[in-house]
């Protein structure tokens, strides 16, 4: 409360809080008097506290996201994708191409994924693209294409949703593990549809999302009671334009003391360049990430999307090596 606030005043804050079925507590020190309200604080709206007259400040104290939070969870979570612990000691590193071209391209990358020792596979069917005149992904066959040439490789397989009414098809089509696009973190009727699936979801930060904001938007997936979310840091916009977004490795440390869920990082989006993957990913797994969503092409030059960052097979399989002596460093495994 304000300094100059009356006892009436305070009387009336606190008889708006016993009207919301909360109780009080009153502090009186020689100057201030602070209040604080016990009990389900959603059913508070700070706004309605603010207007009153004697009011300083009002501040939340509990975390807005609950189920998400490491309160609820001081462990940790590991998702297991079809027996593969992600979020444990083990980091696992998905890498595949950017889209789904051809049938052989598929399965040239499967078998080069496989071969580098990565243990799920990406390649996104459904492309959220800058330009409509750009690829826009095969669509369904590229689902089929990415589960042919994955399953010959035991690769669970990540791809990319960007339609609520494509997610009865990604289920038919057993998609292992959902993602959601940097452009759809905060589409909320996607959210809350993915929330209603016992598929793993991948969430990408938003292109200019705030940490919390992130933390909200899987929160929703959350309340909905689908617990298996994956946090992927893919780079943020800032002033800079050297390169296409700025890795924040800071919201690493920040997420893994927030969340109890793992946070995997992109360092192919992040960057933009493949010459920049090996040390973003090298950064990313030092400073505590999960795993790592890595694009990769059987021949990066001929990539119909993102051909500038893919990774080929023999610089995927020469990160692989650096990552395990960074791996083994923090006594964690590859
Ligand atoms: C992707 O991973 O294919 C992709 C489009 O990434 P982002 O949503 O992070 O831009
Ligand atoms: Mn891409």
């Amino acid at each position: 409360m304000k300094l100059s606030a009356t006892d009436a005043q305070v009387q009336a804050v606190v008889n708006e809080i016993r009207a919301r079925g909360l109780t009080e507590h009153v502090s009186r020190g020689s100057e201030l008097v602070i209040i604080g309200a016990m009990g389900d604080e959603d059913l508070l709206d700070a706004s309605r506290f603010e207007i009153l007259p004697g009011v300083e400040r009002v501040t939340r104290i509990m975390k807005q996201y609950k189920i998400v939070s490491r309160d609820t969870h001081p462990a940790g979570s590991v998702i297991s994708v079809r027996g593969i612990p992600l979020g444990g000691k083990q980091i696992q590193v998905i890498a595949g191409p950017c889209s789904v071209e051809t049938q052989p391209q598929m399965a040239d990358a499967a078998a080069m994924v496989a071969a580098a020792g990565c243990r799920m596979m990406r390649g996104g069917a459904f492309k959220p693209r800058t330009s409509p005149y750009a690829f826009q992904g095969l669509g369904v066959q590229g689902l089929d294409y990415l589960q042919t040439a994955a399953r010959a490789h035991n690769l669970p397989v990540v791809t990319e949703l960007m339609d609520v009414r494509m997610l009865d098809t990604f289920m038919e089509y057993d998609v292992d593990v959902i993602q959601i696009g940097a452009r759809n973190m905060q589409n909320f009727d996607l959210l809350k549809e993915v929330g209603r699936v016992n598929k793993p979801i991948i969430l990408k930060r938003g292109l200019s999302a705030t940490i919390n904001e992130w933390l909200m938007a899987a929160e929703y997936i959350a309340a909905g009671g689908n617990h298996n979310i994956i946090f992927c840091e893919r780079g943020i916009r800032t002033f800079e334009t050297a390169y296409r977004n700025v890795l924040d490795v800071t919201a690493i440390p920040v997420l893994k003391r927030e969340t109890h869920l793992p946070v995997i990082v992109d360092p192919s989006h992040a960057g933009g360049k493949a010459w920049m993957v090996s040390a973003l990913a090298q950064a990313a797994v030092a400073a505590g990430a999960d795993g790592l969503l890595v694009e990769m092409h059987p021949n990066p030059p001929e990539a119909w999307c993102d051909a500038d960052q893919a990774l080929s097979a023999e610089q995927l399989t020469s990160l692989m090596a650096t990552l395990r002596a960074i791996a083994s460093a923090l006594g964690r495994e590859l």
